[in-house]
Parts: structure tokens; C-alpha cells; sequence
């Protein structure tokens, strides 16, 4: 069946069929990645986006390294196997080089005999030199998401300022792979004027990019950016996507994304259901999260402690599913 006929199936059939090629190309396994957010400074103006550089009500913050390492210890020590770091683009010396840091050091000092090898480490912190995606890689790093957003080029163009290219980011997932990394995209899902067929083309282009790992979620609007008159992506759709990326794909890794929680009290939960594997325990710190609000209604549910842990394990175990603690749970397509 091609990817537009998947989308647009009765979405029982559809959640049915990706659960069953979810069990037999990756297992029913999910794996955590505490999602770390250490910066909101940004340099892009993306029209959807909350922390964009204009918005002048953003309190702007960096965490300190001995903070970022402390939250990675405490991934470890709970078992999580992996850290998602993302922040704001920047290009500078001091960030690529602090950012070098912070993985090295990370790797370091999560070594131990459950984890032999260190938290397994993802980065989300935007277009880069493939000489910075090189030193952040040889530093430790093996992951790197980066969204491409959406493949139709009259709608990127819309959603970005004229400073953001589709061919450049095309590009850096290109080197992203050429270095050797894991590669994750993604898009938003309902963006204004997205059609099933622009979501089927999406779906396509990660097939041709040869992606390790996608993250994508539902669009949803923040007051302050020029796209805030917007409706959000539907929960139907949003799933619709997940499981259609996961039958076309079959052995990637699918992060069921932290904006379907925002849409959905549950809605990470239900992307499990429809062939997600990856979940993203928030870990930022509580004073800082507020400053990190890409769009609006952003769950500021604390994970970070042990009881709402348990609790989102407890959810993840009682549909059946187990939790990979202390394990990196890298792609089956990447290895392959
Ligand atoms: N700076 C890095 C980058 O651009 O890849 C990482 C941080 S960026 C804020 C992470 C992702 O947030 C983007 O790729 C985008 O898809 C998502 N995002 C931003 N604003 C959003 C919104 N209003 N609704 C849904 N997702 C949004």
C-alpha cells in the first residue's frame, strides 16, 4: 500500500497493523531518553516556533555544565540509558566548544557497570558545520535529530524566515550520516495549509534519506509568533503518521513526541500503541522549563522526580509493554 492509502485507512486497521509490524521489526521494547532542554537561546526566527529569537517576552538561559551533568547522573542512576540534549541554535566557538564539553563529561562521568559504555547521547541543537557535527560526534555524541519540518518547499518557506533553506537542511542531514551518525527528522504535523499528500511526500523523503529515527508531533500554535492565529494538529492525524512512518519503515526508531502530550493527556502513551519505541521523560529543570515553551499548553508535568517516573512507567508497563532501562536502544535500521 503506498504511504497516501496508509493515511488515509480507518485508524483501528491502521494502529493494528503498525503495532504488528512494530513487534516483529523492533520488539515491543521502549526506551527512554531523558529529554534535557539546557539553552533557549536561539539565532532563527522559524514563524512557529516560541523561544525564536524575536520573541523579546522569552527569558533567555543557558544551564551550567556541572547542572547539565548533574540531571545526566541522575538519568543514569534512574536507569534511562540515554539523554536527549537540544537547544536553541547557535553557531559560536564558545557554544560548539561548550557543547563538546558537556558530552565529553557527560560520557565520563555516566560510566559505570550498569551503563560499560555511558549514557547513550542524542543531540537536537539545530544546523551546524559538518566540522561541528565531527567534534560534537568524536566527543561522544551519536544521535543528532534534526527536524527538516516539512518537505513541501512552498509551505517551509512560509513557516521560516527567508535565512532558513530547505536545501541546507537537507544538506546537514546528509552530513550528519556522512560523519556517522544516527540520523532523526521529523515534521510537524497540521501545519497550516499541510495536505496528506505533503505528509505522504514526507514520508517518502525519509525513506530516500535512509533516517535511523523520526520525532514528529502535531503543530500547535504560541501566542507569540506570527503564526499564532493557527489551529493544532489533531491527535487522529498525529497518530495517523506514526503508524504509517512505521509500517513504511519498519525497523527505525519512533519517539512517541512530548507535543502529543499537549494535545493529549495521553497522547505519548497512544503513539506507543501506534509503533512508537522511544519516549522522552522531561528532565529540564523546573525553573527553567517555563523559558522553554515552544508552543503554548506545554506540559509542565514533573518527571524528573521518582514518583511521576514510576508513574509514567507504570502506564508504559500496564499496555504491555517493557522498559529497555540501562540500555542505549540505538536503531535496528542503523545497524542493520
Ligand atoms: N534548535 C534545534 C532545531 O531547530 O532543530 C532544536 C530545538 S527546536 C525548538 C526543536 C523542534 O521544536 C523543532 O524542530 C520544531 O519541530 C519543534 N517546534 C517548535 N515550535 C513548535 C510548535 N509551535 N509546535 C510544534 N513543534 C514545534
Amino acid at each position: 500500500m503506498d504511504t497516501l492509502s496508509l493515511l488515509r485507512t480507518d485508524i483501528e486497521k491502521l494502529r493494528k497493523k503498525s503495532y504488528a509490524v512494530m513487534k516483529k521489526a523492533v520488539g515491543e521494547k521502549v526506551y527512554y531518553r531523558g529529554l534535557l532542554e539546557f539553552s533557549n537561546i536561539c539565532r532563527r526566527d522559524c514563524n512557529y516556533c516560541g523561544i525564536r529569537k524575536s520573541n523579546s517576552n522569552v527569558k533567555r538561559f543557558e544551564l551550567s555544565k556541572e547542572e547539565i551533568v548533574n540531571i545526566a547522573s541522575w538519568c543514569a542512576g534512574e536507569g534511562y540509558g540515554s539523554l536527549m540534549l537540544q537547544s536553541g541554535e547557535r553557531e559560536s566557538r564558545d557554544f560548539v566548544s561548550f557543547v563538546e564539553d558537556i558530552v565529553r563529561t557527560t560520557k565520563e562521568k555516566t560510566v559505570s557497570e550498569k551503563l560499560p559504555r555511558g549514557l547513550g547521547i542524542s543531540l537536537s541543537c539545530g544546523e551546524q558545520s559538518k566540522e561541528t557535527y565531527r567534534t560534537w560526534f568524536n566527543a561522544g555524541a551519536h544521535r543528532y535529530l534534526l527536524r527538516i519540518e516539512t518537505t513541501n518547499p512552498e509551505l517551509f518557506n512560509k513557516i521560516h524566515p527567508s535565512s532558513v533553506s530547505l536545501q541546507k537542511r537537507k544538506a546537514c542531514l546528509v552530513d550528519l550520516k556522512e560523519v556517522g551518525y544516527q540520523v532523526g527528522t521529523g515534521v510537524m504535523i497540521g501545519l497550516p495549509g499541510q495536505s496528506e499528500e505533503d505528509l505522504a511526500e514526507d514520508i517518502e523523503f525519509f525513506k530516500e534519506y535512509d533516517i535511523d529515527m523520526i520525532g514528529m508531533g502535531p503543530y500547535i500554535p504560541h501566542k507569540d509568533t506570527p503564526m499564532r492565529d493557527n489551529r493544532s494538529g489533531s491527535i487522529e492525524l498525529s497518530l495517523k503518521m506514526v503508524a504509517a512512518v512505521r509500517i513504511a519503515m519498519k525497523n527505525i526508531n519512533i519517539a512517541a513526541a512530548t507535543a502529543l502530550q499537549a494535545i493529549d493527556p495521553i497522547g505519548r502513551e497512544k503513539a506507543l500503541a501506534f509503533g512508537a519505541n522511544i519516549i522522552m521523560p522531561l528532565v529540564t529543570p523546573a525553573e527553567v522549563r517555563k523559558h522553554y515553551q515552544l508552543y503554548d499548553g506545554r506540559p509542565c508535568i514533573n518527571e524528573q522526580t521518582a514518583d511521576s517516573k514510576l508513574s509514567l512507567s507504570e502506564r508504559i508497563r500496564s499496555m504491555g509493554r517493557e522498559i529497555g532501562f540501562n540500555e542505549w536502544g540505538d536503531s535496528r535500521h542503523w545497524r542493520c
